[in-house]
């Protein structure tokens, strides 16, 4: 066990010069720009190792922290009140943390943990702290807080569990611990005051339980406990090279969403067969100017070179919506996600989109293992001024001797309640499709998916949902073209049975949910997957769909929560 005690700020409260005024509000403003570019690196190195969805909550930090409005507050409190800086970053943080302490809803109380934690590095920085991560053997952290930065940037290698005083179990600390699959238990109030660094404690993260010094019983029932997840663990990454398919032998396709940054070797590693999604939207929004075509080239070949063997669909420039890149104007738009955005913008856009296009043709030259796949499609015109183009940038790289795949199949994203009911008309004009159900889903329900007020409303269970994917797999099957599934619901361990037996053969999944849905394959049968798929769809909520689903993964994997 290890106490993490870096940060028992002592705030010091003392009148500023007004010839030093300036100063302080510099010094101030300067420690904000320090921490934006130390989050910023956070939220690469996160989005790196653990995707993007974990990344996401350092942008939220960095966005508090453009808050222009709240920032001005503390400069007119250091020159008002003639204050040091780190007092009123203290005050003013503290404010709004109570604001949000206030709010009944739960999420928003957990926001202040957030609020809590940009306070202290903040401040830290003001005070010219370093903070200390460095554990020299495996350990259970305990600590009064601990934010969202700390918990990414222990050793994953050396971190048995978080025990955290502060935080409720929606704060973005208990959020990562969980995706990193680390046990955490959190709102354990004074905690950390009363163990001492050689305690013996048990952390349970599904009972939200912490022992400190247990009986022999209390560790004996925690090993074995221990033991049994293990296990499962280490079975399903032993199965992970194998092919997949169901107990009465239909194979089934498993890829893998990479986004551009994230390390092909984690496709390979889990056993996935390609990738389904490639999303390229952080070459552009990490970089300060546009990608250009020789860059993006480089980047798409070396991917398609690592994965030589293997098909890899890149989906192209996918912004707008909750996505804009700093390099392009955006016009304001009172519904985003309705607006610019995906195909819309990149067929408006045509220098940046035949640029793209170019980098992906002359990747695919390689080893042409390359297809193409367009995002928000919702109408027949989109695709055929895409191939338009598609048909430009050949004929350019042609007359530049530059190899290409002169067959490289184009497919599209099925987003939209629109695009899928007029699937009968779109499938004639591309080579496969593949079903994004986090937009689709959106869009369905009329749900924004990062609303966290209606997180509640959004669900991919939804029968209505549902039915749109049977629909479009069956139009697919129909005129023989591949259908593949690249939301987060081909992850989901209670959406694959129902996927399996709507029809889908073809899963693009995040890579670390992959050997947990290939074995809910292997332990199945079509059969099965039908009748239950026939069961949910004519059910009358997500809920109860969920529910139904979640029993028959209960069976596979008995309790133990995975
Ligand atoms: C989707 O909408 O399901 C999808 C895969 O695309 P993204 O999550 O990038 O919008
Ligand atoms: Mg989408």
């Amino acid at each position: 066990m290890s106490l993490f005690a870096g940060h028992r700020l002592i705030i010091d409260e003392y009148p500023v010069r007004i010839k030093n005024i300036g100063d302080e509000v510099k010094k101030f403003r300067d420690a904000v720009k320090f921490v934006i570019k130390d989050l910023k690196q956070t939220k690469l190195s996160t989005e790196t190792h653990y995707g993007k969805e974990l990344a996401d909550i350092f942008s939220a930090q960095i966005l508090i922290l453009k808050d222009e409005v709240f920032l001005e507050e503390i400069d007119k409190g250091i020159i008002d009140q003639r204050k040091n800086a780190e007092y009123m970053v203290y005050t003013v943080f503290r404010e709004r943390q109570e604001f949000f302490l206030k709010q009944k809803n739960e999420y928003f109380k957990d926001r202040a943990w957030d609020i809590q934690a940009l306070k202290r590095q903040i401040i830290a920085k003001l005070k010219g702290q370093e903070e200390s991560y460095s554990l020299s053997r495996l350990s259970i952290v305990v600590a009064s807080d601990l934010t969202p930065k700390d918990t990414v940037t222990f050793d994953r290698r050396k971190i048995l569990g978080f025990a955290v005083d502060h935080g409720g179990k929606t704060s973005h600390t208990a959020i990562l611990a969980r995706s990193l699959e680390v046990p955490c238990v959190v709102g354990l109030h004074n905690f950390s005051t009363i163990v001492e660094d050689k305690d013996l404690v048990i952390i349970d993260g599904s009972s939200g339980l912490v022992y400190l010094n247990p009986d022999k019983e209390t560790v004996e029932e925690y090993k074995e406990k221990q033991r049994q997840f293990d296990q499962l663990e280490s079975e399903l990454l032993l199965e992970a090279g194998l092919p997949v398919s169901t107990k009465c032998g239909q194979n089934v396709e498993i890829l893998a969403n990479l986004e551009l940054q994230d390390e092909v070797s984690a496709v390979l590693h889990v056993g996935a067969k390609g990738v389904g999604l490639l999303r390229t939207e952080g070459l552009f929004l990490e970089s300060e100017q546009l990608p250009d075509e020789a860059l993006q080239t480089e980047i798409y070949s070396q991917i398609a070179n690592e994965l030589s063997q293997m098909p890899v669909t890149i989906r192209t420039l996918d912004i707008g919506g909750d996505k804009a890149i700093s390099q392009i104007a955006f016009p304001p738009e009172a519904n985003p996600f309705l607006g610019w955005r995906a195909i819309r913008f990149s067929l408006e856009s045509t220098k940046i989109f035949k640029q793209q296009l170019k980098a992906i043709l002359k990747a695919s030259g390689l080893h042409k293992n390359i297809k193409i796949m367009l995002p928000f499609i919702t109408t027949v015109e989109e695709i055929r001024q895409t191939k338009a183009l598609l048909g430009e940038c050949k004929e350019e790289l042609r007359k530049k001797r530059s190899k290409f795949d002169a067959d490289i199949e184009l497919g599209i994203m099925i987003e939209t309640p629109g695009a899928a009911l007029l699937s009968r008309v779109l499938v004639k004009e591309v080579d496969f499709f593949s079903i994004g159900t986090n937009d689709l889903t959106q869009y369905t329900l009329a749900v924004d998916r990062g609303n966290e007020k209606i997180a509640k409303l959004y669900s991919h269970f939804h029968p209505g949902v549902l039915e749109l994917i049977k629909k479009v797999i069956s139009v697919a099957d129909k005129n023989k073209i591949p259908v593949s599934l690249c939301g987060e619901m081909a992850g989901d361990i209670n959406a694959t049975i129902i996927l399996l037996g709507l029809g889908l053969r073809v899963f693009s999944a995040t890579p670390i949910m992959i050997p947990a849905i290939s074995k809910i394959i292997r332990k199945t049968t079509i059969k099965e997957a039908e009748r239950i798929a026939d069961k949910v769809i004519n059910m009358s909520s997500s809920d109860e769909v969920e529910k139904y689903a979640s029993k028959y993964v209960k069976k596979i994997f008995g309790n133990i929560i995975y």
